[in-house]
């Protein structure tokens, strides 16, 4: 079994007397920044003026420029948006990297396709944490944690790999596991999984199988309670006991439909499809995409979420979610749980 770290395996004490910029304060930066923080650490937010500025402000954060705050730090996280991080990188960050700092990402997309080439003296490490920022967040205030993976780009100074670790354990994931792993294989494979299984695969199956419903004459709102809602309840007991404490949890009728009809669904066609998906990922075809997307602001990018936002099973959704209050009761601060 690869080797996990924990809380007890770290030792944080070479971070402490750093400080650590935190570089955007959206779903990730303002975790990062209050658990760092909250963990005993200097922490100071680069963010540029607008919402995250103010809010950051509001949470009682050291908050300046991001020139300013990666001048001022030894430990420098970039928390910007993937396809924006370069053009700040070379304008603010790059001419404040002297000589033994460290530059840390929380997803390796930008140095694995060579949009940011660091200097050679500087270490480069991520920690990413495999969860949403605002979980992050919230199961650090209760006590537990959202695992994390770490990895050493570059080690300039012979301490990348303590720095990172005690990042980790900072932000709370080593209350629940850090696994080490490398820039091309974090990068890989999280670009894979959110577009395969976790957003992209589920999201398809959810819509195909409300459409499914819909075409075929039955109520919109009985389709989304069956394909959409309910999903979180099979998920949840998946997540606490894998496919078998699901399976155990649903009647023996739904488990055989679940043997039986499954594989029909998702058959060898579709795994030969994620091979594919997995290929364009791994030969820079998707990156490539994506870069050039951003750069043309976002054509297709734009359509596809304007269609989406309009399909039946939003409009729906809304309705029947405004009858249920209970739902978003977490969800007063957070403004976008996303997993990225
Ligand atoms: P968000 O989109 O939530 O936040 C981006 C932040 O950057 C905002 O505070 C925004 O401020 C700020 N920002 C945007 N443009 C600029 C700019 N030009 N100058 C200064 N600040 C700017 O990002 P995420 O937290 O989703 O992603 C951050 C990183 O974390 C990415 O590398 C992502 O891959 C990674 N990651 C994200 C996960 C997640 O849960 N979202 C999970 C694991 C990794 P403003 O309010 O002014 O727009
Ligand atoms: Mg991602
Ligand atoms: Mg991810």
């Amino acid at each position: 079994m690869a080797k996990m770290y924990y809380n007890g395996d770290i030792n944080e004490g070479l971070l402490k007397d750093k400080t650590i910029a935190i570089i955007g304060y959206g779903s990730q930066g303002h975790a990062h920044a209050q658990n760092l923080k909250d963990s005993g650490f200097n922490v100071v937010v680069g963010i540029r003026e607008g919402k995250s500025f103010d809010q950051a402000k509001e949470d009682g954060l050291e908050v300046y420029s991001v020139k300013e705050a990666a001048e001022k730090a030894e430990v420098i996280m970039i928390l910007l948006p993937d396809e924006r991080q370069k053009a700040v990188y070379e304008a603010e960050i790059a001419p404040a990297l002297t000589a033994g700092k460290s530059l840390v990402f929380a997803h390796g997309f930008n140095v694995h396709f060579d949009q940011i080439v660091p200097p050679a003296d500087v270490d480069v490490f991520l920690v990413a944490p495999k969860g949403p920022g605002h979980l992050v967040r919230r199961t650090y205030e209760s006590g537990a944690g959202v695992p994390g993976l770490f990895a050493v780009y570059q080690d300039a100074t012979g301490n990348a790999k303590e720095t990172a670790l005690a990042y980790a354990k900072g932000i709370g994931a080593a209350r629940a596991g850090v696994l080490e792993t490398t820039f091309k294989e974090e990068t890989e494979t999280d670009l894979f999984g959110e577009q395969a299984v976790l957003c992209g695969g589920t999201t398809a199956l959810v819509k195909a199988g409300f459409e499914t419903l819909v075409e075929a004459g039955y109520q919109p709102e009985l389709a989304y309670f069956e394909t959409l809602h309910e999903l979180k309840l099979i998920v949840d007991l998946m997540y606490e006991g894998g496919l078998s404490t699901m399976r155990y949890s649903i009647s023996d009728t739904a488990e055989w439909g679940d043997f039986v009809s499954g594989p029909r669904i998702i058959d060898a066609s579709v795994k030969d499809r994620m091979k594919e998906v997995l290929t364009d990922i791994q030969n820079g075809k998707f990156a490539k995409e994506w870069i050039e997307e951003n750069a043309t602001n976002r054509p297709k990018y734009n359509a596809i979420k304007k269609a989406e936002a309009e399909h039946q099973i939003e409009t729906v959704g809304e309705k029947l979610r405004e009858m249920m209050p209970f739902i978003n009761e977490g969800k007063k601060q957070v403004k976008k749980e996303v997993v990225t």
